[in-house]
């Protein structure tokens, strides 16, 4: 039994056009006019609708500590938002290997709704860990995740410089969260002990220039090593412009910036402190110009992928102990559904950027960079059939209502958005239909995902 989506108006990232589609044993076997099936077909009527790849989200945090969406509610949000597949980061765990935290967080996420994979992130730099970090393929996990910041996590740049070599070799993309974490310490406990508790002076604890200068840092070594380096949640111009600069110079670097910093700014930080804490999340929001600078180098390309940076902390006994002092909320948004429909109110509607632009940075982008192409992040025959059907002429307002994500908030509160998403397939099976999420938890699989290596990305990007 096939399904057969008819008449949709197909966004590849190279073009638009009207044709039919049919997924055949989880596969896009056909992609032509006028396809018919049989009786015992799935037929979709997509006419004046969009269909799109579904979406790969690079950045989520689902089942840390302390949040509430495991892997079976984040998902089911996730799909409903026309996610298809996510990246998921581990948490680093001291008592154990990175292998056998590995091995754990793949049990932890076996009721997921949709496919998904890992990036390790890697806390330490010793003789095993280099040596784990050339296992990790075998694991089909093909990048790491280092942190220039946090004091639990971050590693110097003599870590740094080594971890990079050790996965450039190993076929592994590194990751990085780029922010000065010992100067941002230093200007916390200035703030604090001027009393300046409030939800800003995060922000102001984080300037652009602590985000501008790891970023630059990152990428000379970066530069050093030939190693790729993904800067992940990319905030702010200053960074950008370091980040242009070695992309430039054919540094192999790749950026991410999240829905969060392209429509909300430091305003939200501003507001009466029990609301102010929702939206406390590293790097901080930032102005309106920083927003028009990231729009930019999406559209140029310099910026190749959105993720959500989902993180479901509560509002209780998470978000609100940051009231009095901004230190104590725990750092981080919720959103992982809200991407795509923002991304098509918010950039497609308003003109910043064209429908295969959100395609191409929402699933063909974080597919190649990741190993995942061409078997995800296109509507191409031989492709699993991962699609989304969006009628772009129904509107909404975000709630948390109606969401799907696990928080008692929404940072989008209120906010406006274009486009319904009536049907979500996941390898050729309906998981959403007429918006309602229908998947099965536990259908979701594992994804091996290929090594990074120089041939393999040729052309890619
Ligand atoms: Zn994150």
């Amino acid at each position: 039994m096939a399904t057969i989506i008819q008449n949709g108006i197909i966004v590849t990232a190279s073009e638009t056009f009207q044709a039919d589609i049919k997924i055949d044993n989880g596969k896009i076997n056909m992609i032509s006019n006028q396809i018919t099936g049989s009786n015992e077909d799935t037929i979709l009527d997509a006419t004046n609708k969009y269909v799109l790849p579904g979406l790969i989200d690079p950045h989520t945090h689902l089942g840390i500590k302390g949040t509430l969406d495991a892997f079976e509610t984040g998902t089911r949000a996730a799909a409903a938002g026309g996610i298809t597949t996510i990246i998921n980061y581990t948490d680093p765990d001291n008592s154990q290997t990175f292998l056998e935290d590995l091995t754990e967080w793949k049990e932890k996420a076996q009721n997921a709704l949709i496919d998904y994979g890992f990036h390790s992130i890697i806390n330490k730099c010793d003789k095993d860990v280099l040596e784990q970090i050339s296992k990790l393929p075998d694991e089909g996990v093909t990048s790491i995740k280092l942190f220039m910041a946090y004091k639990e996590n971050m590693v110097n740049d003599e870590e740094l410089y080594l971890l990079m070599k050790a996965a450039k070799k190993a076929g592994v993309v590194t990751n990085i969260h780029a922010e000065n974490g010992s100067v941002i310490d230093c200007l916390i406990e200035e703030a604090l002990s001027s009393n300046n508790t409030k939800p800003i002076y995060h922000a102001y604890t984080r300037p652009p220039a602590t985000e501008a200068e790891a970023t630059a840092r990152a990428l000379r070594i970066a530069e050093i090593t030939g190693a790729p380096a993904y800067i992940v949640h990319i905030t702010c111009e200053e960074a950008l412009k370091e980040f242009v600069r070695a992309k430039e110079k054919g540094v192999n670097a790749f950026g991410e910036t999240c829905p969060q910093y392209l429509v909300l700014n430091e305003e939200y930080l501003k507001q009466e402190e029990k609301e102010a804490v929702k939206y406390i999340c590293s790097p901080p929001l930032r102005t309106n110009k920083d927003q028009e600078a990231l729009w930019h180098n999406i559209k140029s390309g310099s910026i190749s992928t959105i993720g959500s940076d989902h993180a479901s902390h509560p509002y209780v006994n998470g978000k609100e102990n940051g009231i009095n002092n901004f230190t104590k909320a725990p750092n981080g948004l919720p959103g992982i559904e809200s991407t795509l429909l923002l991304l098509y109110k918010y950039g497609v509607c308003e003109g910043k950027i064209s429908m295969s632009k959100l395609v191409e940075i929402t699933s063909q982008n974080p597919a190649k960079i990741f190993g995942l192409y061409p078997q995800k992040g296109s509507l191409n025959v031989g492709s699993d059939g991962d699609v989304v059907i969006l009628d772009p002429n129904k509107s909404s307002i975000i709630t948390k209502a109606s969401q799907k994500q696990s928080t008692e908030y929404n940072v989008y509160e209120g906010m406006e958005v274009q486009g319904s998403i009536e049907y979500v397939l996941s390898r050729g099976k309906v998981i959403v239909k007429d918006n309602k999420v229908v998947g099965e938890p536990g259908s979701g699989k594992f994804l091996y995902r290929n090594k990074f290596t120089e041939q393999s990305q040729e052309g890619r990007l």
